[in-house]
């Protein structure tokens, strides 16, 4: 029997993704979990939607038995048993991210015995979670690199509040695992802008373009509406995607009501002004979402300022495993995070 890993949910970031971590990280290490004070940090605490069906899809990717799972709660306890490949489908039945819920589960799928299939169906563009779009040009194909596959299709946008969205995804089992060393991102190759609206009146995502063109001087040609119908929405984001030699970002910012098209694009425009502005290869979310895919592969990354997520999920990951994390600021606005 493993000794059981005792997590403070309140500790650091006190959010969401210390729950998914060690969630990920008690399939993984075949340890069981007892999770306290859970989202302690948020508004309203406790398990949510999106978190409960991570929590249901953890538990049905490795048979686990569960006690505490239940909308508000705040404790719950996870006993892992076997990783099983398979063909999945999880609704979240809210808004809530299927992003999220799908990275709950990866790190455990690529230590599958066979292939699996996964279906999310919820938001897949939501404020504070990696938009769809994201894993697949900017999370997914650094770990491409480190032998780590998952191919995501995104089938339906949805969007904070309505939901609708789905994605697919195929995930093999880890190769040879490789380390990942990424220490620049080397030269830029292509900048592009991409507004997504969906039942919201089309001069808003005008609005956003001008203003990137204005703030971050790029011409019309890298410009894109992506217009979708209004039966997606409603729904607006604005991405701005950065493909540099060695690293692809996406800084992206969500129109809301009550928000100017401009401030909405100025919030993007800021993200990856930031970024262009340090020589470190990785931005913010891109780098606390690394942590978990280098704890297995190895490897190191320069970033921007340590985000409370980044230091929050080191520290949930160092509790399971035996690997630990090197954290350095190696230059202005440039900090090394080296698996050591
Ligand atoms: P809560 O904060 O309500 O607990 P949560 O479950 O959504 O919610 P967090 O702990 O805040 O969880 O984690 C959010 C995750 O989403 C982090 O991994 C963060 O890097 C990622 N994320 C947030 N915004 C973006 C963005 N614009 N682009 C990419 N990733 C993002």
């Amino acid at each position: 029997m493993k000794e059981l890993v005792v997590i403070d949910g309140a500790a650091g970031e006190g959010g969401g993704q210390i729950l998914r971590s060690a969630l990920s990280l008690s399939m993984l290490s075949g340890r069981p979990l007892r999770i306290e004070h859970i989202r302690a940090g948020r508004s309203k605490p406790g398990l949510l939607r999106q978190h409960l069906t991570a929590v249901q899809a953890a538990a049905a990717v490795c048979g686990a038995q569960v006690s505490g799972a239940v909308a508000g709660g705040q404790t719950l306890e996870f006993h892992p048993g076997p990783i099983r490949a398979g063909d999945y489908e999880f609704a979240i039945g809210t808004a809530g991210s299927c992003t999220l819920v799908l990275q709950t589960v990866l790190p455990a799928l690529w230590q599958a015995p066979g292939p699996s299939r996964l279906r999310v169906s919820g938001g897949t563009h939501n404020p504070a979670a990696p938009p769809a779009d994201f894993l697949q040009h900017a999370w997914l194909p650094l770990l491409a690199r480190m032998g780590l596959h998952a191919e995501l299709t995104l089938l339906r946008h949805g969007f904070y509040p309505a939901g609708g969205g789905s994605v697919e995804v195929r995930v093999t089992r880890g190769s040879t695992l490789q380390p990942l060393q990424l220490e620049n991102r080397g030269a830029l190759l292509e900048c592009r802008a991409e507004a997504l609206i969906a039942g919201v009146p089309g001069n808003v995502a005008e609005r956003e373009l001008a203003t990137v063109a204005r703030r971050l001087d790029w011409p019309a040609e890298v410009l894109h509406i992506h217009g979708l119908p209004a039966s997606h929405g409603p729904g607006n984001a604005l991405q701005l995607c950065l493909r540099h030699e060695h690293v692809t970002e996406l800084f992206t910012a969500f129109g809301e009501r009550g928000t100017a098209a401009e401030t909405v694009a100025r919030r993007a425009c800021n993200a990856a002004r930031d970024y262009l502005a340090s020589p470190a290869a990785v931005g913010p979310w891109l780098a606390d979402q690394l942590l978990l895919p280098l704890a297995l592969a190895g490897g190191h990354f320069t970033t921007l300022e340590p985000s409370a997520h980044t230091r929050s999920n080191i520290a949930v990951i160092e509790r399971f495993l035996p690997q630990r994390f090197g954290v350095e600021q190696v230059a202005e606005d440039c900090w090394k995070i080296d698996l050591k």
